[in-house]
């Protein structure tokens, strides 16, 4: 891959990377708030708790699946150091540019993704 186009795709990474990063702050910021309220609940017995619960638990759901994103982002961007960026980990060949820039960190190209997904089924 040219070096203009790792950039390109640096930056994507980079700007995607800052986005989820903010979102995981503001999460976990959620949750500690929460704990706090937990708190506080136990003593007076306030608050809508159900919920609470509810949002405490769709925060925490959206954590994981946030730090899972934020780890092949990252792991993307390892691949753009290494100079292994956009080639598909399976066959080998170059990843289609319409494909990285729709999910930049990906690590598979189109055939092996579609034949991975049908494993999976
Ligand atoms: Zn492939």
């Amino acid at each position: 891959m040219r070096t203009r186009d790792l950039e390109k795709y640096r930056k994507l990474l980079m700007e995607e990377r800052e986005r989820i990063l903010e979102s995981i702050k503001e999460h976990e910021a959620q949750i500690r708030q929460y704990d706090e309220i937990e708190g506080r609940v136990h003593s007076n017995h306030m608050a809508d708790q159900g919920t609470d619960e509810f949002r405490h638990e769709q925060a925490i759901r959206l954590l994981q699946s946030e730090n899972r994103y934020l780890y092949r982002i990252e792991d993307a961007l390892q691949r753009v150091e290494d100079g292994t960026y956009g080639k598909c980990e399976l066959c080998g060949k170059a990843i289609s540019t319409q494909r990285l820039t729709a999910i930049p960190y990906t690590r598979l190209c189109i055939e092996c993704a579609e034949k991975e997904d049908a494993k999976r089924g």
